[in-house]
């Protein structure tokens, strides 16, 4: 099969056909503090998995995969040593010249396949930004979003609160790199002050803004203590189930009626910057 891995095609292969059709899928993770049992990096190596396994199961899709972004937006983490942040603005304007590139690249459609619960939001104007400015279909997807983006409770051991170094995310890492966790140093750290409060709170009226020191002090949000490799599995079998149907969608996604302005948005971006070779069908 022809590799889905854009980094592992030359320059002539991308430009010689028409790549209208793909979906040019980012991962990003983040480089962040999960507590004393996980590694920094756990994000970006769960999404990192994540993408290569679904270049197998949606192998009928074109799918192509760049690199993974291994940092993100993590302010919440930086007071913990090892914590290394962008900030939302590098953020946002890294994600701004990768679209350019895409959008030159005669690619249409962009999927941000978000593994860090922090990016979310920023994403999230990511791609209405990109949208609007490049004229690309942008999508933004997430293996599984935390309770305090709107996803699911998930276990009620953790009651809600397991957002950072619990139960799904140490059971991920124990079935996808068993060797960089230790459990032996896992501790239950929720949060239960909060269920005191009946419209503050994560998915109530009233959000606040937090630092992972804000909520508990060992900096995991949620119970680790039961995560196990056979969880883990499930969960990302789950996850490759629905971001599976959910890139077919993306594949054939399109405005009804509208791609008169991507051309011309399109057609802007390319010449104000000074490219050439813009598709829009
Ligand atoms: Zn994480």
């Amino acid at each position: 099969m022809t590799s889905r891995f854009l980094g592992e095609h030359s320059g002539p292969w991308l430009s010689g056909s028409d790549r209208s059709s793909a979906v040019l899928v980012q991962p990003i993770g983040a480089f962040e503090h999960h507590g004393p049992h996980l590694p920094l990096q756990t994000d970006a190596i769960v999404v990192d998995e994540l993408a290569r396994a679904l270049v197998e199961s949606c192998s009928a899709l074109e799918l192509m995969v760049l690199p993974t972004l291994s940092y993100g937006l993590s302010s919440e983490h930086v007071w913990a040593p090892g914590t290394v942040s962008l900030g939302p603005t590098t953020l946002i304007a890294v994600l701004d010249d990768l679209a350019s590139s895409a959008a030159r690249a005669g690619i249409r459609r962009l999927v941000l396949l978000n593994g860090h619960g922090g990016n979310t939001h920023l994403l999230r104007v990511a791609c209405r930004e990109i949208r609007v400015r490049h004229g690309l279909l942008t999508f933004l997807l997430h293996p599984a979003l935390p309770p305090d983006n709107g996803g699911e409770v998930g276990d009620p051991r953790e009651r809600g609160f397991g957002i950072h170094g619990g139960l799904a995310e140490t059971s991920v890492m124990l079935h996808l790199r068993p060797d960089l966790v230790d459990m032996g140093k896992a501790e239950a750290s929720v949060p239960d002050w909060l269920d005191g409060f009946e419209h503050v709170g994560f998915g109530r009226a009233a959000e606040f803004g937090w630092s992972s020191q804000d909520l508990c002090a060992s900096g995991v949000v949620g119970d680790p203590t039961c995560a196990s490799a056979d969880l883990g599995r499930e969960h990302v079998a789950h996850a490759l189930t629905s971001l599976g149907s959910a890139l077919a969608e993306i594949a054939v996604f399109d405005f009804p009626g509208r791609k008169a302005l991507d051309g011309g948005v399109a057609e802007q971006a390319a010449s104000s910057s000074g490219a050439a070779g813009w598709r829009t069908s």
